[in-house]
């Protein structure tokens, strides 16, 4: 439930509400509006006498939230989130690209792609140092000489750093690489993965799982949240439908059902859901143009001798071409690159 509080309600009176409120085990959030304070309240109502609430000094109204997902729903907080990493803004006017291979493979090759995604425009460098790979016999990343390569790039080209973490036991080594967690698709219902970087307080990419619903994928997102940690960035890579023709199916609507139900930005990631780097470039326009806060994308110096997802990664003289359309769509529809 949502504890309005009136205008003008001391900070005193906040703070009693929030207390009263811990005392009956709720967890609280307050928001402070410019106007109004609200105060999220996640428990269990029926335990409640709202009388005991409503009747404390500088309180409106208590309003239920209806949907399932409280923290990361709009109806405990209508304005958008917009999530700092390290510096780089996701959800805001300006559009967030991260850009980067599939994975780690080398120091050498990652430096030069990151030199050249940063030329075009990305903000931040993606690469894999933990693969969750189909087949066990594939490479399965450099996991800790990955994150020190990516963390030697950072330094060297100030790009901040996304890596995917797999295993509840990695977090705190993945913790000290990087400027924002992945949880990949395959993760994104493994709850003990989301309570443990719940825990931290680095922004989170949560990729959509290959067949979850939207309700679904919030409450994984809800999961990140109840822990703590709301730097929460939704991310839409397509998704299992009977066509085979792309790796996944990118669902757009998603982008516009996400806005009206939370206040997280959401980005788009073109190359799983494409597979083919062929139609990666529609798929990101497409994103940009139906209000994605961003991209992610596989970027690669020589594809065909890529570790893991060369059919879909660009050259980064094709991401370069990308970037300057990409940047046409923003600005048609009020954003920036
Ligand atoms: C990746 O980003 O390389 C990846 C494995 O993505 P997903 O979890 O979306 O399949
Ligand atoms: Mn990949």
């Amino acid at each position: 439930m949502i504890v309005v509080m009136s205008q003008g309600a001391t900070k005193a009176q906040i703070n009693d509400v929030e207390k009263k409120l811990v005392q009956l085990g709720f967890k609280t959030h307050a928001i402070y509006g410019q106007v109004k304070t609200v105060i999220g309240a996640i428990g269990d109502k029926r335990l409640l006498n709202t009388e005991s609430i409503t009747s404390m000094p500088g309180v409106e109204r208590i309003v239920p939230i209806m949907k399932p997902y409280k923290l990361v729903g709009r109806e405990l907080k209508p304005t958008p989130t917009v999530v700092d990493v390290g510096g780089v803004k996701i959800g805001g006017p300006e559009l967030a690209v991260i850009a980067g291979p599939c994975a780690v493979e080398s120091e050498e090759a990652l430096m030069e792609t990151a030199v050249k995604v940063k030329e075009s425009g990305a903000r931040i460098l993606r690469g894999g140092a933990f693969k969750p790979r189909t087949s066990p016999y594939s490479f399965q990343g450099l996991q800790k000489d990955g994150l020190e390569i990516l963390a030697s790039v950072r330094e060297a080209t100030g790009l901040k750093i996304v890596s995917e973490v797999l295993d509840t036991r990695d977090v705190e080594t993945v913790d000290r690489y990087v400027d924002m967690f992945q949880i990949g698709a395959r993760n994104m219902q493994n709850y003990r993965l989301l309570q443990e970087v719940g825990m931290t307080n680095k922004p989170v990419l949560l990729k959509r799982g290959l067949a979850a619903t939207i309700e679904e994928w919030l409450m994984a997102a809800e999961y990140i949240a109840a822990t703590g940690n709301s730097q929460i960035v939704l991310c839409e890579r397509g998704i299992r439908t009977y066509e085979t023709a792309t790796r996944n199916t990118i669902d757009i609507s998603a982008i516009a059902v996400i806005k009206e139900l939370s206040h997280l930005p959401i980005v788009v990631d073109p190359s799983h859901a494409a597979g083919n780097w062929k139609y990666v470039g529609a798929i990101a326009k497409g994103a940009v143009a139906a209000g994605a806060d961003g991209l992610i994308v596989e970027v690669h110096l020589d594809p065909p001798s890529a570790l893991s997802d060369g059919p879909q990664s660009l050259r980064p003289e094709k991401f370069h071409q990308l970037m300057k359309e990409v940047g046409l769509v923003a600005q048609a529809v009020g954003r920036s690159l």
